[in-house]
């Protein structure tokens, strides 16, 4: 598939003066070079975005459903080309960008059913006089902002919501992956969807593109997936205009196993939680917190598992890790484990990275305390921090000291403690004895600094519409 280059705007493909190169993170090459939008490329999406809305928002829902049907199918028609996409600009190995482009994919199926099932209310009245009705609304065109993780889905779950909803959009991309919003918005022109309702612009100032977008008058809702920083900024913008706003932001997703764990079942899903996009995820596993007794076994059985990882190209078969997204990235990792060595952790598997190479080898850390850096920042890297627990209540208090509260994993065979703990972990999300927790079907979120708002599920619609509430006098 030849990447689309151009912002997309109003219905057709717009070149701006400026470009920027799009880079492939396993070898630094280009892979293609994107209109940077300008500050008039981006009022002209959102202008287009207002005129389309009235339209849009009028249209049966049974048709905006259709609609994102059809690009979910497309989506799937066309995920072998989708995903080497991904891997080019991302870096993720081949078969997890296939599982993304249908996890993306999921996001337009459902909310194509959702489309028709935003329903109002009837409320019985005090008086016999007056009719009571509540609707729901889309809020109006909305400017969604997206990371580089997962550029297929963390954009799928705010458009696939926004346009059920009956809401118009404009999309700016993160500046490291913006082919993947493009290819999309190349799907929504393929299958019909009216000029205006989906727009693109990629930008590589995001700071510069994005406030300038937010801050448009007729932007009514901001959709953010980022870091925790840029989502203050953006609630304090928001704050000016009183614009609605829904945050998913960083977490510090507490990976507990005690000591009557299936220890093979938590590795199984130790894996996948830190593994996934090579620990490049805001639900990736970042503390591991053991129960003593069995901290020794879990150490060793998951250290087993990790020396098998093969580190490389994603287009290679075979590989299971890619390289980070950039030398900034890389560079982190580096910094993470000689501050926790330097505290006295100790490496139990692999060698410190250099931060000099983009392909970062896990490395598992033991002995880690909570004054290093690698238990209060989130990794986003292949590298797994252990500390032991004392039991169960030690377990819970670790877990939640932290700002964060996006996802929580727990391992126990007991079911009282499988409640228990599910219930005291401060988070929007929990896995009990699960590696993976993320599905179209159920509210993704978090609490404390990790967000606002809640993306798919029946709740994903909220955040795009409004309750209007009617009284009607009927004699
Ligand atoms: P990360 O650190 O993971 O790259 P960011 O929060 O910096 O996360 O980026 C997430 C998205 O927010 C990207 O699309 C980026 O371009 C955009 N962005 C970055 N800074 C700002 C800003 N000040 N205002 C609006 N959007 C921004």
């Amino acid at each position: 598939m030849e990447p689309r280059t151009e912002a997309y705007v109003d219905g057709a493909w717009q070149a701006g003066a400026r470009r920027f190169p799009v880079h492939d993170p396993f070898d630094g090459s280009v892979v293609a070079n994107v209109t940077d939008a300008d500050d008039a490329l981006i009022d002209q999406a959102v202008a287009a975005a207002a005129r389309a809305f009235p339209a849009w928002a009028a249209t049966p829902a049974i048709e905006r459903g259709s609609l994102l049907g059809r690009m979910a199918e497309r989506m799937l028609a066309a995920e072998a080309e989708l995903a080497e996409l991904c891997t080019r600009e991302n870096g993720k190995p081949l078969k997890e960008s296939i599982a993304e482009v249908r996890y993306a994919a999921s996001f337009f199926h459902w909310f194509a059913g959702e489309a028709e099932r935003i329903y109002g209310e009837t409320i019985p009245a005090s008086s016999a006089g007056q009719r009571l009705h509540v609707i729901r609304q889309p809020v109006g065109p909305c400017a969604l902002i997206t990371p580089w993780n997962f550029p297929y889905a963390m954009l799928t779950r705010k458009l696939g919501a926004a346009l059920a909803a009956g809401c118009t959009t404009v999309t700016k991309p993160a500046e490291q992956t913006p082919l993947g919003a493009l290819a999309l918005a190349a799907i929504a022109h393929e299958v019909g969807v009216p000029a205006g309702v989906v727009n693109v612009v990629p930008a590589l100032d995001g700071a510069r593109a994005g406030n300038r977008l937010v801050s448009a008058p007729a932007i009514r809702k901001i959709g953010f997936t980022g870091s925790t920083e840029v989502g203050k900024l953006l609630l304090r913008g928001a704050a000016d205009d009183l614009k609605r706003i829904s945050l998913e932001l960083g977490g510090n997703a507490p990976f507990v196993v005690l000591g009557d764990a299936d220890i093979d079942a938590a590795v199984a899903g130790a894996m996948i939680a830190k593994f996934r996009n090579t620990g490049q995820s805001c639900v990736a596993a970042n503390r591991f917190i053991v129960e003593q007794p069995v901290a020794a076994a879990f150490t060793e059985k998951l250290t087993a598992a990790i020396a098998k990882l093969a580190v490389g190209s994603g287009l290679v078969a075979g590989i299971d890790l890619g390289p980070v997204i950039d030398d900034e990235a890389a560079r982190k990792c580096a910094r993470l484990v000689s501050d926790a060595t330097a505290r006295g952790a100790r490496i139990l598997f692999g060698a410190a990275p250099t931060g000099t190479s983009r392909l970062v080898a896990p490395v598992v850390l033991g002995g880690v305390t909570p004054d290093m850096a690698i238990w209060r920042e989130e990794i986003f890297g292949p590298i797994v921090a252990i500390r032991a627990a004392k039991d169960e209540a030690d377990a819970i208090a670790q877990a939640n000291d932290t700002d964060a509260g996006l996802v929580g994993y727990v391992f126990t065979r007991d079911g009282a403690r499988q409640t228990r703990v599910a219930e005291a972990l401060q988070v929007g999300m929990v896995g009990v004895n699960e590696g993976l927790v993320s599905t179209a079907q159920a509210p993704f979120g978090g609490i404390k600094q990790s967000g606002v708002g809640r993306e798919g599920s029946r709740h994903g619609i909220d955040d795009y519409t409004h309750l209007k509430y009617i009284a009607t006098r009927v004699g």
